[in-house]
C-alpha cells in the first residue's frame, strides 16, 4: 500500500514520527495542552499558516487559501491524553506519571501535521480554504463544544469537516467508514438522594437513603428493559453508589453517578426524562428528596451520508478497494467530534491500528497501548486527497 503515499509526506516521515514520540513522552490532560498547542501554532507557522491560538482555551487553527476559489474544508484532530499510568516500556514512554497517550491523539495531531507541511509546500495544488483544527479536551469536558462557542465556523467558515481515529483490533492501515449514528451519545446523570439518618437499631425514625437507593438502581434497569423499543441500542450503568460509613448508622444521603448510552437523539431524551421520572417518584414513595445533575454530555455522532459516500470513494481511488474495511460497527463510545458534525456535514472515520496480538494491537485507554506510527502517512495522504478532491 505504501505506494498510495504522497512521496513529499514519506520524506518527511522521520520527522513526524520524532513528533510523535515527544509528545507521546510529553502528554497532557485535557484543557492542559499548552506545551502540545505550542508546539503545533509553531510548527504550521513554520509552513506559512495563518495561526490563531486559544480558541477554546488551548485549540489552534492553521488556516491557509490557495486560488481563489470559495470552497473551504476542515480537519480535525485532538491533542489530549488520559490520567493512565503508562506501563509499555518504550524508549519513548510517557515521562510524566500517571498521564498518557492512551488514546493515540499523539498520533492525530501528528498526522494532521504531515498533512499540514504537505498541503502547504508547492506539491500541493488546491483551490480554496483548508482550516486545520488542532482540538483540546476531547477525551473530558468536550474541547469541540468550547471552540464552537467561540465562534469556531463563524470565523472559519468550513463547507465540510472530517476527522479520523486510529483503532486497534482493526488492520494496520484499513479505513472504516460508516454512514450515520456512528457513535453513542454520553451522558453522566449524578443522583443524590435525600434521607434523614439516624440509629440503625430505629429505622422507623429514619428515612433510609440506601433502601431507596437500593430500590432506585433496580427500577432504573427497568427503562432499558421496558421503555426502550426492542432493537434500539440503549446503556444505563449506575456505576457509583455511595453511602453510609457504619453498620449501625443510617446515613443521610445517599449519591450515585450514572453513564447513560444511546445511538439516537428521541433514545437519549427519553433514557434521560424516565431517569428523571423513577428517580422523583422512586424517592418519594420512601419519603426522600431527590436530585440530578447531568454533565459531560456528548451528543450522537451523525456521519452525513454524501461526506462519508464521498470519503469512502476518494479512499477506494487512492488506495485500492482493499484498504476499505466492507463494514464497521457502529460503537457505544462516544467522541466530541459529534459536536462539530451538529455544525457542519462531515464524516468521521476509522483508521486501523493493528489487529490484536500484533503492533498497535492493544485497546485504547490500556495502560500498554502505543499509536501505530505506520499508519502516519496513511492518514496524512488521505488526509491531503480530501483537501486536493474537494478544492479542485
Ligand atoms: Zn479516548
Ligand atoms: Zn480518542
Amino acid at each position: 500500500m505504501s505506494d498510495c503515499i504522497i512521496p513529499e509526506i514519506k520524506e518527511s516521515e522521520e520527522e513526524i514520527i520524532a513528533i510523535r514520540r515527544y509528545l507521546h513522552a510529553n502528554p497532557e490532560l485535557s484543557l492542559e495542552e499548552f506545551n502540545t498547542s505550542n508546539l503545533v501554532a509553531r510548527q504550521l507557522e513554520g509552513w506559512g499558516y495563518q495561526v490563531t491560538r486559544d480558541i477554546g482555551k488551548t485549540g489552534v487553527v492553521g488556516s491557509l487559501s490557495k486560488g481563489d476559489g470559495k470552497k473551504s474544508i476542515g480537519l480535525r484532530a485532538d491533542m489530549d491524553a488520559l490520567p493512565i499510568l503508562e506501563a509499555t516500556n518504550l524508549p519513548w514512554a510517557s515521562t510524566v506519571p500517571g498521564k498518557m497517550h492512551a488514546c493515540g491523539h499523539d498520533g492525530h495531531t501528528s498526522i494532521l501535521l504531515a498533512a499540514a507541511k504537505y498541503i502547504a509546500s508547492d506539491s500541493c495544488q488546491f483551490n480554496g480554504t483548508v482550516h486545520l483544527i488542532f482540538q483540546p479536551a476531547e477525551e473530558a469536558i468536550g474541547g469541540a463544544d468550547l471552540m464552537i462557542k467561540e465562534g469556531l465556523f463563524d470565523r472559519f467558515p468550513c463547507d465540510r469537516i472530517f476527522a479520523l481515529h486510529n483503532m486497534p483490533y482493526l488492520p494496520t492501515g484499513k479505513f472504516g467508514f460508516y454512514e450515520g449514528n456512528f457513535m453513542a451519545s454520553a451522558d453522566t446523570v449524578k443522583i443524590t438522594l435525600q434521607g434523614y439518618g439516624g440509629h440503625g437499631a430505629h429505622p422507623e425514625r429514619t428515612v433510609d437513603p440506601i433502601v431507596t437507593g437500593a430500590a432506585l438502581i433496580m427500577s432504573l434497569q427497568s427503562i432499558v428493559a421496558r421503555n426502550v423499543p426492542p432493537g434500539e441500542t440503549a446503556v444505563v450503568t449506575v456505576g457509583t453508589f455511595q453511602a453510609g460509613i457504619a453498620s449501625n448508622v443510617i446515613p443521610d444521603s445517599a449519591v450515585m453517578e450514572l453513564t447513560v448510552r444511546s445511538m439516537k437523539p428521541e433514545i437519549r431524551e427519553l433514557l434521560i426524562r424516565r431517569i428523571q421520572e423513577i428517580t422523583d417518584f422512586t424517592a418519594r414513595s420512601y419519603g426522600a428528596t431527590s436530585e440530578i445533575e447531568i454533565y459531560d454530555s456528548y451528543p450522537v455522532l451523525v456521519n452525513d451520508a454524501e461526506q462519508t459516500a464521498f470519503a469512502r470513494q476518494l479512499a477506494i481511488e487512492f488506495f485500492g478497494q482493499d484498504a476499505v474495511l466492507d463494514s464497521v460497527s457502529p460503537s457505544n463510545g462516544s467522541e466530541d467530534f459529534a459536536f462539530m458534525l451538529q455544525q457542519r456535514p462531515g464524516s468521521y472515520f476509522l483508521l486501523g491500528n493493528g489487529e490484536k496480538g500484533e503492533k498497535g494491537g492493544c485497546m485504547v485507554h490500556n495502560p500498554g497501548y502505543d499509536f501505530n506510527d505506520e499508519i502516519i502517512t496513511t492518514g496524512a495522504s488521505f488526509f491531503a486527497r480530501l483537501v486536493e478532491n474537494y478544492c479542485r
